[in-house]
């Protein structure tokens, strides 16, 4: 959230005052009328890197933003879920691919990035994202949902092709580790 003008619960108009701060990113917000709390925590999300063959799975962006650039399989967990939850029902969605098509190798690690829904600037994000490492022996697959297709990258290069910054950084810091992991 970049920031709200109006509370939730009972309507009231925030102040100038709070509005500045939820603009400067402040955590939580109380509605001096009836109370209410908002807090505006990063939202968590899940990303999975599928490793084949000495070879890693990014896909296409079929949205903005970065649409057309390299991402890896993903995306925010939903409501109720835990991050493994997440991780299955989003490659379902967007490979189509079902449990027994892949095993879990471990986490690469965590990121933080700041994610402009649809690519606009006023619905701004603090999203943290767990990186999971799986080992397919698929090579082929359906490309649905918000992606438009796939490539497999080799392992230790980092493509130029990456649409957010934080997740080019995050590959290049972490590589070795991956390497590592899907060997
Ligand atoms: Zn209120």
């Amino acid at each position: 959230m970049k920031f709200y003008q109006y509370c939730a619960k009972c309507g009231q108009r925030y102040s100038d005052f709070q509005i500045q701060e939820m603009k400067q990113g402040v955590s939580r917000i109380k509605c001096e009328s009836c109370g209410l709390a908002i807090y505006n925590n990063p939202r968590m999300a899940v990303a999975a890197i599928l490793v084949r063959d000495g070879q890693y799975l990014m896909s296409r962006r079929g949205i903005e933003p970065f649409r057309g650039t390299l991402d890896v399989a993903g995306g925010f967990c939903d409501y109720g879920e835990d991050s493994l939850e997440s991780l299955q029902r989003e490659l379902k969605e967007e490979l189509n691919l079902d449990e027994s098509t892949y095993d879990i190798r471990g986490i690469l690690g965590t990121m933080h990035n700041w994610y402009n829904n649809g690519g606009r600037e006023e619905e701004q994000y603090s999203v943290g994202t767990v990186f999971y490492v799986l080992e397919t022996e698929r090579e082929d697959f359906e490309v649905l949902d918000d992606v438009s297709g796939y490539e497999w990258i080799p392992l230790g290069t980092v493509s130029e092709d990456i649409g957010f910054p934080e997740l080019k950084v995050f590959l290049t810091e972490y590589m070795d580790q991956l390497v590592e992991i899907a060997g």
